[in-house]
């Protein structure tokens, strides 16, 4: 089996037409790439309009202020994706006149690009010849090889990454990184791979293949394809290649380390305003959203961190009135979220302002067009706080 030919073939038929798919301009494929990165396609898809609407070309984004650029950037999270978007459009500005470097050396030493951001970029624009191996990437290589290496270990990546040199074709590089990627999204899912919906009888009967479980979305749009709905669901065309369908063994593959529980870090943050507006705070640039703004915090003498699962408001403490909690998951800790809002006059509220660097007042007007973290952002929704078209659902002062 030509493995480079069955899967550029496979992406042929079955690729989505996406914005980026229609170009080879580096910028737009670095920018496509970075959103990409842990938010998946329909989600990223508005963010990327808008940047290139407001930031049509490298120039633009870098000549932007960075206030700006997390504004627009508000909602996908990990910030510092966005930070360095920005940095390396201003050394692309300052050292490249503008022009995004042509070779991969060069393009992975801007901030924030990695060995994947690289081997895309170099192979969908230049058609270089570098092997992307992204979360598709493995799981994909991992089941047609029998990889049962843990997915994340570097004796994983390091047979992945032969195996796609062996498979590569210098020629098509572009597409074959495009295609494999877009083969683990659509045919090769985690959970619920198409080689499970369409079983012949005889497989069904050998048990070829084994469970696999299927989310409630996907088993969605499974009942609509079989009810016709949708066009037919894509094909794999490795089935008799691929060692996790013939051994019955997909869903142990690729091997997964076992999770272990993130720290818990809780916030309590306190609504302060009046009729000229709210205040806020702009978070230090060696912190969590460094450069954006959240509230002023209840001092910490007024509530005890809590390390048990069950979220635990402050309480008895005079001038504030507790309003809701929220919980948020970060790849890297669970936050508890609290909000109150002090009482008009209360004397919390001022020690709060006085006692942290950063605070400042800002106008209601001015509170949409602040960059704000996305538990802060859902708080400002919930209660209408940033909304010109519909009264605040607080009496604040
Ligand atoms: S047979 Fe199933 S598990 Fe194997 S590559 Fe195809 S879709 Fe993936």
């Amino acid at each position: 089996m030509n493995f480079c030919k069955e899967l550029i073939d496979w992406y042929e038929t079955y690729r989505r037409d996406l914005p980026w798919r229609r170009t080879e301009d580096p910028y737009r494929i670095w920018l496509s790439e970075t959103i990409l990165q842990q938010t998946r396609v329909a989600q990223g898809l508005p963010y990327y309009e808008r940047f290139i609407a407001r930031f049509p070309s490298i120039r633009d984004l870098a000549l932007a202020d960075e206030t700006e650029v997390l504004k627009l950037w508000q909602g996908l999270g990990y910030y510092s994706r966005a930070r360095n978007l920005h940095k390396a459009a201003q050394i692309i500005h300052a050292q490249y006149q503008d022009r995004f470097p042509e070779d991969y050396a060069s393009i992975r030493a801007l901030p924030g690009i990695g060995d994947y951001t690289a081997a895309a970029i170099a192979s969908f624009s230049y058609n270089l010849c570098y092997p992307v191996m992204d979360g598709n990437v493995i799981r994909v290589m991992s089941r047609i090889h029998g990889i049962f290496e843990e997915a994340a270990s570097q004796a994983c990546r390091r047979q992945i990454m032969a195996l796609l040199r062996q498979a590569i074709e210098p020629a098509q590089s572009g597409k074959f990184n495009q295609a494999i990627m877009e083969f683990g999204a659509l045919a090769c899912r985690p959970l619920n791979p198409v080689c499970q919906e369409n079983k012949t009888e005889s497989e069904r009967k050998m048990g070829l293949a084994g469970k696999t479980k299927r989310t409630n979305r996907q088993r969605s749009l499974f009942e609509e394809r079989a009810q016709g709905k949708e066009n037919e669901p894509c094909q794999c065309p490795f089935r008799q290649e691929c060692y996790a369908f013939r051994h019955g063994v997909i869903d142990q593959l690729p091997v997964k380390k076992k999770k272990e529980a993130l720290p818990v870090y809780e916030l309590h943050y306190l609504l302060i305003g009046d009729k000229n507006g709210l205040w806020v705070h702009k978070r230090g640039y060696n912190d969590l959203w460094r450069g954006m703004f959240d509230l002023p915090g209840l001092p910490e003498r007024y509530w005890k961190k809590d390390e048990s699962s069950e979220a635990v408001a402050a309480e008895n403490v005079p001038g504030i009135e507790f309003l809701k909690h929220y919980t948020q998951v970060l790849s890297h800790r669970r936050l508890r979220v609290f909000f109150y809002k002090a009482e008009p006059g209360s004397s919390i509220g001022k020690e709060a302002v006085s006692e942290q660097e950063g605070c400042r007042k800002i106008s209601w007007a001015d509170l949409s067009q602040i960059a704000v973290p996305k538990n802060i952002e859902k708080f400002f929704e919930d209660f209408n706080l940033t909304s010109s078209r519909s009264e605040p659902s607080l009496k604040i002062f």
